[in-house]
């Protein structure tokens, strides 16, 4: 009993001691500063294939700085993260003539030539490619890139790009540069974002800015404005030193995505984030080792953040569709950017989600949390000259969001919620937009079944492969189902599904996908192409990709494929007799009357039994005296898209002469044209069609306060004759 009791004691009182020792150790072991390689301990190791296309020389791993080597390992060291580079021998096949490569083209190459195994032990693994040249969704030449190879790890990063920018102003600092970007491209994958950058006491970035903030116009080159630091920020290197594996490691359960966040003003706030010791407390740096002593993660990815109330540096809005989409149907929506800042942002067509300033989020309606919609690459652009919004000024782009690196975005019917959110740095987010409903529909008839029936899986779900098949452009060769869509579009092109399933195969037949063992792309099918878009003007998203796909390739292409394109504008707002562009459902002070007017197939006049109602609405309109009435014509999906543009107008001008007539200064009503762009229903229906052949009235919404409003939608139906 007695020698028990001692015993308790005794490991009691070498308790306590071990717990003196530990805290007195936790706060008085000296502290380094921990941008300082030596105060941070491995915690995992990374390996990186690194496949060279034939040609181009692969990048430097080591190079000389002023204060001595630097490589890749040692600057991932400095974190905490043990580098295995291995350099395949065999050079990935490259002809010049395939053009500058895409994303579809790294993911294809990816799946081809990713092959060497890591050794035993390692947490986490990359697919890095030294390219010839990278560029993004439009054609812009890009210094790196973080793409999907299927498993979310994958980085691209073009040397010659940086050659080609440099090699007249800053010869000797290229090595360096293009050490830089094959580190930082990495940091992206490790879910380090640019917003991690912070200013050196020495004036320098450190290495997760991007490139450009280091860069300034001279005369036509461009010169360093500083120069480059090969050193990770204090808080990447707490970051790796504190956060949990699957927060830091690429592959598996992390999503490297989500934690990559552009903003509209990245290289200025990083330069208001001083390098501090945030170590300052003793109590902070005991915790800090107490915590990583026994294995707790206390650092994590970043999330999204809530809105604040600071005044926004961007009016943002967006735009869907306001009928319901049919299920598995390429929703892409309008995103608009107004400048209210004083001075100019880097934003323009920089609004769709692979450039990471602005972030679309989407929930099932009712849902209290937005769920990021996460594109399959990330686009690191070279420079920001050509992007900069001035003052005022606007800029609009349209978004593919149906399907994103965790599927597909609506996968099943029901009503959903969308909006936009662009950050200009950590802590605050600088503007979010107006909230959009999008509604999804179960196929109607046995056409549009049918059409849906070749998009799902074994399970009858929609497929996740064919979805990244879509988003890809068609470009990716993975696919066996492929014939199975070309004769879907084939047998059901009347169905909105089946005719939208075109512009994939169009953008295919255009930019036919390369192939990954030769390096070489068949020529593009220009007649397919022709015949694949002819008549192919579905909805105004769609209509907007379309300008969108043929104006990257221009100027390869006849102007007898690019001539009618319409503008994105066009295919969002509608076209005016005289062609000048004029918003309607996307002005925010216009409101629609809850009446419209319908139509018989190809009738251009209002039915004679509808124009007492018309004439009754034009004389109550005529007493509020309104500012601004826009008459909107709208036709159903039979017919040509150019032939429905002007059957709309003739239906918007036929009211117009009502209104006219009423008393209403013709100076007031603008007559415009939406053709099929914009249905009420997507279905191929003869009920769909006659509720699609309208015109819709917008009114100044003040006027519109003093209209009596209906609580249902009138629509005056006229008796057709029946076919
Ligand atoms: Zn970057």
């Amino acid at each position: 009993m007695k020698v028990s009791r001692t015993l308790l004691a005794g490991s009691l009182i070498g308790l306590l001691l071990a717990l003196l020792i530990l805290v007195t150790w936790a706060l008085f072991w000296p502290a380094s500063v921990c941008s300082d390689p030596t105060c941070s301990r491995k915690r995992f190791d990374l390996f990186v294939e690194l496949d060279a296309f034939r040609g181009v020389e692969s990048i430097p791993l080591e190079v000389d700085t002023e204060s001595g080597p630097a490589s890749a390992v040692s600057i991932l060291r400095s974190g905490g993260i043990g580098l295995h580079v291995q350099t395949d021998d065999e050079h990935l096949p490259y002809s010049p003539v395939s053009g500058p490569l895409d994303r579809a083209d790294l993911y294809q190459y990816a799946l081809t030539w990713r092959n060497l195994a890591p050794p035993s032990r390692v947490d986490g693994q990359i697919y890095a490619l030294v390219a010839p040249s990278i560029v993004s969704d439009r054609g812009e030449p890009l210094f790196g890139i973080m793409f999907d190879s299927a498993g979310r790890e994958g980085i691209a990063i073009a040397p010659l790009q940086t050659v080609r920018t440099f090699e007249r102003t800053e010869p000797d600092s290229i090595p360096v540069l293009q050490l830089r970007t094959f580190v930082h491209e990495l940091l992206h994958a490790l879910n380090r974002r640019h917003a991690d950058a912070v200013q050196m006491p020495d004036g320098r970035l450190t290495l997760e800015a991007p490139t450009r903030c280091l860069m300034q116009r001279d005369g036509h080159d461009w010169r360093l404005s500083e120069r480059p630091l090969l050193a990770l920020s204090p808080g990447t290197i707490r970051f790796f030193q504190t956060a949990a594996p699957r927060d830091v490691l690429p592959g598996g359960t992390n999503t490297p995505f989500s934690g990559v966040d552009g903003s509209a003003t990245e290289c200025d706030d990083a330069r208001s984030s001083r390098y501090e010791d945030h170590l300052s407390t003793r109590w902070a740096l005991a915790r800090r080792r107490l915590l990583a002593l026994f294995g707790i993660a206390s650092a994590h990815a970043q999330a999204p953040q809530d809105a604040s109330d600071a005044d926004p540096l961007v009016a943002l809005r967006v735009q869907a569709q306001e009928a319901a989409y049919p299920l598995a149907y390429p929703i892409a929506i309008r995103v608009t950017a107004k400048n209210l800042s004083e001075r100019p942002l880097p934003i323009k067509n920089r609004l769709t989600p692979a450039y990471g300033l602005v972030h679309i989020e989407h929930r099932v309606a009712g849902e209290k949390n937005w769920r990021p919609f996460r594109p399959l690459a990330w686009f690191e652009t070279a420079n920001d000259e050509d992007a900069m919004l001035a003052p005022g000024e606007q800029s609009e782009q349209t978004s593919s969001i149906y399907f994103g690196d965790d599927g597909w975005t609506f996968p099943e019917p029901g009503t959903y919620e969308i909006r936009a959110r662009l950050t200009a740095n950590e802590d605050r987010i600088e503007a979010v937009s107006n909230v959009v409903s999008i509604r999804v529909d179960a196929p109607e008839s046995d056409a549009e079944r049918a059409a849906l029936e070749l998009l799902l899986d074994d399970a009858g779900m929609l497929d996740a492969r064919i979805g990244r098949w879509l988003i890809f452009g068609g470009r990716i060769g993975e696919l066996e189902t492929q014939p199975d869509i070309a004769a879907a579009i084939e047998q059901y092109s009347d169905t909105a599904l089946g005719s939208a399933l075109r512009l994939t195969l169009a953008s295919q037949r255009l930019r036919p996908p390369i192939d990954p063992l030769t390096g070489e792309r068949p020529l593009p099918d220009l007649s397919a192409v022709r015949a694949l878009l002819d008549d192919m003007c579905t909805d105004s998203g769609l209509a907007a990709l379309k300008h969108e796909m043929l104006m990257r390739f221009a100027h390869e292409l006849p102007a007898s494929l690019t001539r009618d394109l319409l503008s994105p504008q066009q295919a969002w707002d509608g076209l005016t007799r005289d062609g000048t562009p004029v918003p309607t459902y996307s002005d925010p002070t216009l409101t629609r009357l809850s009446l419209s007017f319908h139509f018989c197939p190809n009738d251009t006049t209002l039915a004679a039994e509808l124009h007492r109602v018309a004439r009754h609405l034009a004389r109550t309109l005529a007493r509020t005296k309104p500012e601004r009435i826009m008459l909107v014509g709208h036709t159903d999906a039979i017919g040509t898209c150019r032939l429905n543009d002007e059957l709309g107008l003739l239906r918007a001008e036929a009211l117009q002469r009502i209104f006219v007539d009423a008393g209403i200064a013709s100076e007031r009503i603008q007559a415009v044209s939406l053709g099929e762009r914009r249905p009420l229903r997507f279905s191929s229906s003869d009920e769909a069609r006659a509720l699609n052949r309208r015109v819709e009235i917008l009114i100044a919404r003040d006027t519109a306060d003093e209209l009596p409003s209906p609580d249902e939608v009138e629509r005056v139906m006229p008796q057709c004759p029946s076919f």
